[in-house]
């Protein structure tokens, strides 16, 4: 009689834990003592494809049996009054089905009374100067708060690599100098920016926008890239082709554009060289959108 053939061996089927408390997350995060690799994917929530690329990468870097959390918090400490806290886009269900898709172990999606027990904290983290340019100069206070929460949220999730988008370059600059500058064990890692194919950066406000702000939207990334395509003529030229796009563009509120020294976070100067970060802030009717490029110039 033949032998029944050997079930082929089944993919395995991730199931991403939803935890709420810092406790709860701690025993689902760390089940055992097993040394594995870990790493932290920190959103805000309303998940799309640029965060499921943070996760992916987070997955491939720590392996099939490594960990990867994702935390889902819209963090108070780094919203003015004025903004949009309140309508901030919240689907949580769909969140964790979409971090379990890409390869999540955890979601850990705390209420603000978790996060900051004792209340507004009186003690914060500052970006110093390089938290006061760009981003930072129209939404002061902005990057001391996002420091605060990724201070916090480290030491909660104490990973190995922390993954972090380049759609928020100043973010991500400001982060590695906070780890370089303070001694945070953990390897921050930057991924690309998801684009739909007409170039618009993936963004959770973009679902503030209506049909026309949309295809408004698309100055910013045309500008930026037209910036890129003529790199090899230097900074002017490059300012010069993107504020070009700006100008011609229809409901562009610019707040910003800048080639900025991706070091420092500081703007290039004109006989700059190498790798720099072309960036454009604006708002499109009410809606206020950030994007960059990164760049070779010459
Ligand atoms: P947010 O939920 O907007 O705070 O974003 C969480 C993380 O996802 C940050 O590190 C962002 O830089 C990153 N991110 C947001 N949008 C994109 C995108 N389109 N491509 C890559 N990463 C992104």
């Amino acid at each position: 009689m033949a032998r029944p053939k050997p079930a082929a061996k089944a993919p395995k089927v991730r199931k991403a834990q939803l935890t709420h408390t810092v406790g709860d997350f701690e025993a689902a995060f760390w089940p055992d003592e097993s040394p594995v690799d870990n790493a932290v994917v920190m959103t805000m929530g309303a998940l799309h494809e640029g965060h499921a690329a943070l996760i992916r990468a987070a997955r491939k870097e720590v392996g099939p049996e490594g960990r990867v959390a994702v935390t889902v918090f819209v963090n108070p400490l780094q919203f003015a009054p004025s903004e949009d806290l309140d309508r901030y886009p919240r689907s949580l269900a769909a969140d964790v089905r979409l971090a379990e898709e890409h390869g999540a172990d955890v979601v850990f999606a705390p209420l603000p009374e978790e996060v900051y027990p004792n209340g507004t904290p009186q003690v914060r983290l500052s970006a110093g100067p390089m938290g006061e340019r760009f981003e930072g100069a129209t939404r002061p206070g902005h990057f001391d708060g996002v420091l605060t929460v990724v201070a916090k949220l480290l030491h909660i999730t104490d990973p190995d690599y922390a993954f972090f988008g380049e759609k928020d370059a100043q973010q991500l600059a400001i982060i590695q100098r906070m780890v370089a500058d303070l001694d945070f064990d953990v390897e921050v890692i930057g991924v690309p920016t998801i684009r739909e194919t007409d170039g618009l950066a993936l963004s959770s406000r973009n679902r503030y926008l209506s049909e026309t702000e949309r295809t408004q939207a698309l100055a910013l990334s045309r500008a930026l890239f037209a910036g890129r395509d003529v790199a090899a003529k230097g900074p002017a030229a490059v300012r010069e082709a993107a504020a070009q796009v700006l100008a011609e563009a229809d409901g562009i509120d610019l707040d910003y554009l800048a080639l900025i020294d991706p070091h420092d976070f500081v703007e290039a100067p004109d006989d700059f060289q190498g790798e720099a970060v072309l960036a454009v802030a604006a708002k499109v009717g009410s809606t206020r959108l950030i994007d960059n490029v990164r760049l070779q110039v010459r």
